[in-house]
């Protein structure tokens, strides 16, 4: 298993990754990391994510772990993409943004022409995305300067049809009246996901370290709010963590009171190979993070390829199919989730093949 003491380049070897870029600006203080695991595909989308880290260390390792799982998004979504991810490391926990540090940042995502496309993640938001274009074309989500816009409600619809697939699986149709389902994080996705099952006639339990993400949750779906600790451990139907990465381990697996995992978060599993097995072991079923949390990669990579809105709504809905189809081959793998790495690997090999035999 990788460490994060272990020296970069065997990072690298030990995930496969193509690029790790570091950048400095010092004249706005910015320090950014930009990792490329795979242009096998295509060009690159992933977002930037802006985050106090403790150490340069838990930076490079966020950044690797999260641009090698957007390779592995694209490809399982069957869009001709690639995968990669930036992050910011803010100097302190309260930093605010500013036009500048987001217009140097825009900079250094222009330097690889096109190879990797920022878009919006955890900390950044449709301004700082607009204030990164006004630096280079290679930006999606904005409103002004880039398009696209909030990919957020469309990551949620993806979610909800992974969820309904997960239903289909256990052989519970994909009716949501009755169903109790709780959800870790009511920020972006999770509000947009709170309102797509409210509509479906579930009941909904949240938690969320925000009070005012919380307090709208309660007001506006009626949901039943719980303590943060309390949340994974909630009896329910369905459990969607949606706030972040690494909140699933093999200790929590034993404590889960629900039949089925599937939510927004980006490294739900904080081991994803144990951990998915250890969830398979418990008789829960996982719908893979990066199958179901793909509706708004797909929307933003669609839109840059040029797909319209008819496309892109239908893209969505694959997520359906591919989530049940990956839960049936689960069967016969180790976990859903081996299943799902399984196919994009797939993918990308016939990628590579297809490149030989073009060159
Ligand atoms: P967000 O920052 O808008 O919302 C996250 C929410 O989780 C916040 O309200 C925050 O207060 C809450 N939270 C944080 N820690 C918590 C804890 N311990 N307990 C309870 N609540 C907690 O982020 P978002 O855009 O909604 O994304 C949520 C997750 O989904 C992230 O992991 C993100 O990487 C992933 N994701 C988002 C998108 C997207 O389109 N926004 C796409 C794919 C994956």
């Amino acid at each position: 298993m990788m460490h994060e003491k272990d020296s970069i380049f065997d990072q690298l070897t030990a995930r496969e990754h193509e690029r790790l870029c570091f950048h400095q600006d010092p004249e706005t203080g910015l320090k950014a990391i930009v990792a490329i695991h795979s242009t096998t595909l295509g060009n690159a989308l992933g977002g930037t994510r802006r985050w106090y880290y403790e150490s340069e260390a838990d930076a490079v390792y966020d950044v690797l772990r999260l641009s090698k799982g957007m390779t592995y998004k694209a490809a399982v979504s069957g869009l001709p993409m690639g995968g990669a991810k930036s992050v910011i490391m803010m100097p302190h926990r309260d930093t605010p943004r500013t036009e500048a540090e987001a217009k140097a940042m825009g900079r250094f995502v222009n330097t690889f022409n096109g190879a990797y496309i920022a878009a919006e993640d955890v900390g950044v938001n449709i301004e700082y995305v607009d204030w990164m274009a006004s630096e280079t074309s290679h930006v999606m989500g904005g409103e002004t300067v880039s398009c696209g816009g909030d990919p957020s409600p469309w990551t949620a619809l993806g979610v909800f049809h992974g969820m309904r697939a997960c239903l289909t699986h256990s052989g519970q149709g994909d009716d949501f009246s009755g169903k109790t389902i709780a959800i870790q994080g009511v920020g972006s996705v999770g509000k947009s996901l709170c309102k797509l099952l409210k509509d479906a006639g579930a009941s909904l339990i949240v938690a969320d370290i925000n009070k005012k993400n919380l307090d709208f949750a309660v007001e506006t779906f009626g949901c039943v709010a719980v303590h943060d600790d309390d949340i994974l451990k909630t009896e329910c139907d369905i459990l969607a963590p949606c706030a972040l990465g690494g909140v699933i381990d093999g200790n929590m697996v034993k404590h889960l009171r629900c039949p089925i995992v599937c939510g927004a978060a980006n490294n739900i599993l904080d081991d994803p190979e144990e951990d998915a097995v250890a969830l398979k072991i418990a008789g829960i079923v996982y719908g893979t993070d990066f199958v179901v949390n793909a509706g708004g990669l797909i929307h933003l990579a669609g839109m840059h390829l040029g797909m319209s809105t008819s496309e892109l709504q239908a893209k969505n809905d694959e997520i359906f199919n591919t989530t049940l189809q990956l839960l049936e081959l689960s069967g016969s793998a180790s976990s859903t989730y081996a299943a799902a790495v399984e196919i994009a690997k797939q993918r990308i090999a016939e990628g590579q093949e297809t490149e030989v035999h073009a060159g």
